[in-house]
């Protein structure tokens, strides 16, 4: 008999709630993670008298208990939810463009087509019909791809059939004019990773629809406390844990998961995997090459690992009101040309990296020590020129980056700077560390329309072996809890 039903891989958002979702259904679970604190990018760390959230800016799906997002079910499932406090953003986002655009979005979907029109008046029409096709591309989406209609044809779902692979940016072009409204309109696709020109029109939908019906949130305490939550729930069901624990092999035997083997040398048997880790750890390091498909090398290497980012954290001796923060998510934009701004994440600098300000104290004062602030400042980059550097090197660039951020923020934002009693600063090298991702890859794989879910489906190439997470599907909170409730579904499938 096997030591465990399953091993899991990895206690991110998907791990952890994979192991979770199998403990509760009375499977004997093992989870085991690199790292010495639950949540992979679901994490916090403390400097002085603040703790600082690593990644979490929005959070997608939650809805409200009246009215309940997807996500919300999924936690609910799980028993997590009472232990949680939600609270919900004032805001959508504000877009900045110094000199050029000015405009916050509220989150109730015709203020935000009221406050677009208001701004763009000569586009006023285009503006309301662009929402009402999202609100019916989505729909036909979540019946024809979500909630998988076995009776899927062209004459019921004519919208999903036309549009899902079509680009955002052909879409935005189609309807409106205006830069500028085109870019205060698809700033979110900095949430995916790759710029309008190569992002679904679904998943901009699915962004729009989602924050919009299902509002945006944040958590009390940031996402260390859910990662937390799920992690007691997991040992309340019976389930094992160790930390400081890398896996560093699956052992295969005639084609099925047989054990894992620890760094630290241990075999456990066990009949069932769930990884975590990235894929690029998963089918090059963890398995035999003799043991994988070959289809699985040759889908992997038409992926590019995706991007990583350079944040700055910033603890303030002042409320956020007295720096002109306002809103809680703001974009500073640097251009309304996003594949400009995407080649920018390809570079060192943040001279011209349009970078994104998140400030929880604007919805929820207790964030941080009464009188002060936190406010994570968030660019995209991707992780190769800083891995050519040297170790001086990466120290100089890693200061020149934040001060060209803080410069920037400053005139948004007067005072900002003087007003910092912590600082710390994460690089792609800082995400490749605690992660063990390749690339620092927060998103997983770049999320071309080519290696969409749509096309490539999570299911295991070999037996016993399953995987969740931002690299097996979407990134983001939403959807990598959601998957690892459904790999455990199939998990538990199996056992039975
Ligand atoms: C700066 C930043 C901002 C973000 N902002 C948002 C946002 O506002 N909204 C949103 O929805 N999403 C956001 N995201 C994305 C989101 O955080 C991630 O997509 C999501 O948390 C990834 O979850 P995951 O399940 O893929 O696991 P990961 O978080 O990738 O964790 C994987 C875990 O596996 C462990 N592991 C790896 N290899 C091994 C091994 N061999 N053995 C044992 N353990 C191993 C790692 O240590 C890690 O704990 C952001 C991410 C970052 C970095």
């Amino acid at each position: 008999m096997a030591d465990f039903d399953v091993v899991v891989i990895g206690a991110g958002n998907a791990g952890l709630m994979g192991a979770l979702t199998c403990a509760k259904k009375g499977a004997k679970v093992l989870l085991l993670e690199r790292h010495n604190i639950p949540g992979g990018c679901a994490t916090s760390f403390c400097r002085g008298r603040f703790e600082f959230e690593i990644s979490l800016h929005q959070l997608s799906g939650m809805g409200s208990a009246e009215r309940p997002g997807p996500l919300r079910s999924v936690l609910n499932s799980t028993g997590v939810l009472d232990r949680l406090e939600f609270i919900e953003m004032k805001d959508l986002y504000r877009v900045t463009y110094p000199g050029k655009l000015d405009i916050a979005l509220p989150t109730e979907k015709n203020a935000v087509v009221a406050k677009l029109q208001e701004t763009f008046p000569k586009e006023k029409d285009a503006i309301a019909k662009f929402f009402d096709f999202v609100y019916a591309f989505f729909a036909e989406v979540i019946g024809a791809f979500y909630l998988a209609d076995p009776d899927i044809s062209p004459q019921k779902y004519p919208l999903y059939f036309k549009y899902a692979l079509v680009d955002t940016q052909t879409i935005l072009d189609e309807y409106f004019k205006d830069p500028l409204l085109k870019l205060a309109l698809s700033v979110y696709w900095t949430y995916m990773g790759v710029p309008p020109r190569h992002l679904p029109f679904s998943d901009m939908a699915a962004l729009l629809f989602s924050y919009i019906e299902f509002k945006p949130y944040h958590l009390k305490g940031g996402s260390q406390m859910l990662s937390n939550a799920l992690l007691e729930s997991f040992r309340s069901a019976g389930g094992k844990v160790r930390f400081n624990c890398p896996a560093e092999r699956i052992i295969i035997q005639n084609g099925a998961v047989v054990a894992v083997k620890t760094a630290l040398g241990e075999e456990i048997s066990t009949r069932c995997v769930l990884s975590n880790a990235s894929a690029i750890t998963t089918f090059v390091e963890l398995l035999h090459e003799n043991d994988v498909p070959a289809h699985m090398y040759e889908q992997m290497r038409a992926r590019t690992v995706g991007t990583s980012f350079f944040t700055i954290y910033l603890g303030m001796d002042c409320e956020p009101g007295r720096l002109g923060i306002n809103e809680t998510t703001n974009f500073i934009s640097t251009t309304e040309d996003a594949d400009a701004d995407y080649a920018q994440s390809k570079r060192l600098s943040c001279e011209k990296s349009s970078f994104l300000l998140s400030c929880y104290n604007v919805a929820d004062s207790s964030f941080s020590p009464p009188g002060t602030s936190q406010a994570a400042l968030v660019t995209m980059k991707y992780a190769e020129p800083w891995l050519r550097l040297s170790p001086s090197q990466y120290y100089d660039e890693k200061f020149r980056c934040a001060e060209q951020l803080l410069r920037r923020a400053e005139k948004v934002f007067p005072g900002i700077t003087s007003s910092i009693e912590e600082m710390d600063i994460a690089t792609p090298l800082t995400h490749m560390r605690y992660l063990g991702h390749p690339g620092g890859g927060a998103y997983g794989f770049d999320q071309y329309a080519k290696d969409s879910t749509l096309f490539v489906p999570p299911t295991p190439p070999i037996e016993g072996l399953y995987c969740a997470g931002s690299w097996y599907g979407s990134a983001g909170y939403q959807p990598t809890l959601t998957s690892g409730a459904s790999a455990a579904r199939a998990i538990l499938k199996k056992l039975r």
